[in-house]
């Protein structure tokens, strides 16, 4: 048991331990650093990061807003021996039109892609799905680039990407390569960027953007994604005829349901709904602490069912692509 006293010395120690240690105890600064030990670079350029990743190997990782990367570090889950910042890299956070698609920068931030007026007219699935990721603190730090890279299974980015047809862009110190979004997820946490590469930017196509639909399950406002489900279509003459619909969080990776994009091929009544049966049965999500497989299949009935109605709209031919 404790007396008074010795509670009163115990609440002075921290006071006494800082005047030994002659630490500020009004400093609300950093007094110690979490993570491990690294290195720390902050490349002006593409080339000087990709050449301090060809130099370390895979045991350096690179910086964007941290919004991953950090409580990775601090968790001692992450222990690369250096880190390549790359918030002072000039070029890395363009929007620019291309192709009647969307070349994004790495750097750009989930924030800027949600209140981008580009972003909204060329790909409105972006600029909806941003406003899901996290809170807005996450979103004004957190990159579209760091998001790719990292490939949770559950965020949002990379069934953003496969919905709309998107690209990657990788650079490293002996060549630049782009990579379909189809061929990019491979595992999870997994992709096919290699430890000496960076990614540069990503590209998304513009043909979707008449008819497109998101919807996805959280359990609270800014969690990750239970389930989510991203389509994006091309009509012509009052028919889809051509369909792209991605999932998060039903499998390791995101992954398209070529089923369910099948379904809306043509002009049948009911496609939503077949669409969604067929997304259902595509998938056997794991359960965990967020959801049984049975919850989260019945999930992926319903926003599916809800993102396939969003995009079609009860009237096809309004929706009809130039
Ligand atoms: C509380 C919280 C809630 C969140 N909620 C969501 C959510 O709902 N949906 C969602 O999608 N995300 C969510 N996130 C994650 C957030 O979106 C991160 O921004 C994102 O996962 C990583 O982006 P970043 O720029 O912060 O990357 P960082 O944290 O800097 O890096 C992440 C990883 O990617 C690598 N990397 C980063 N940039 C590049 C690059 N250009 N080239 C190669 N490798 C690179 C890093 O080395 C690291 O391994 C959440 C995060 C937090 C902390």
């Amino acid at each position: 048991m404790l007396d008074s006293d010795d509670i009163g010395r115990r609440r002075r120690e921290p006071a006494k331990r800082a005047a030994r240690d002659e630490i500020d105890m009004n400093d609300r600064g950093p007094v110690r650093m979490k993570p491990p030990k690294f290195d720390y670079h902050a490349p002006d350029t593409v080339r000087e990061a990709v050449a301090v990743l060809a130099d370390v190997g895979d045991s350096a990782v690179v910086l964007s807003g941290g919004q991953s990367l950090i409580p990775m570090l601090n968790l001692r889950l992450a222990r690369p021996t250096d880190v390549v910042d790359l918030g002072a890299i000039d070029g890395l956070a363009n929007l620019e039109p291309v192709d009647g698609g969307l070349e994004i920068g790495a750097m750009v931030t989930h924030r800027q892609m949600e209140t981008n007026d580009l972003v909204a007219s060329i790909t409105p699935l972006a600029q909806h799905a941003a406003g899901f990721i996290g809170h807005r603190a996450i979103r004004n730090r957190g990159t579209i680039g760091g998001s790719i890279a990292h490939a949770d299974p559950a965020a949002e980015w990379p069934a953003v990407l496969l919905a709309l047809d998107g690209t990657i862009t990788l650079a490293s110190a002996e060549t630049t390569r782009t990579v379909p979004g189809d061929q990019f997820f491979e595992a999870l946490f997994t992709t096919a960027k290699r430890p000496d590469e960076l990614i540069t930017s990503v590209y998304l196509s513009g043909r979707f953007q008449n008819s497109w639909g998101f919807s996805e399950f959280q359990r609270r406002t800014g969690d990750f994604a239970t389930v989510a489900v991203a389509v994006g279509c091309v009509i012509a003459t009052g028919a889809v005829v051509e369909a792209r619909i991605a999932l998060a969080g039903v499998a390791e990776r995101p992954v398209r349901c070529p089923d369910a994009e099948q379904a809306l091929i043509g002009t049948r009544p009911g496609r939503a709904v077949d669409a969604a049966i067929a997304a259902r049965d595509s998938f056997e999500p794991v359960g965990d602490c967020h959801g049984s497989t049975e919850f989260r299949k019945r999930l992926v009935f319903a926003e599916t069912k809800r993102a396939v109605t969003q995009a079609l709209g009860p009237d096809l031919e309004s929706r009809a692509n130039a």
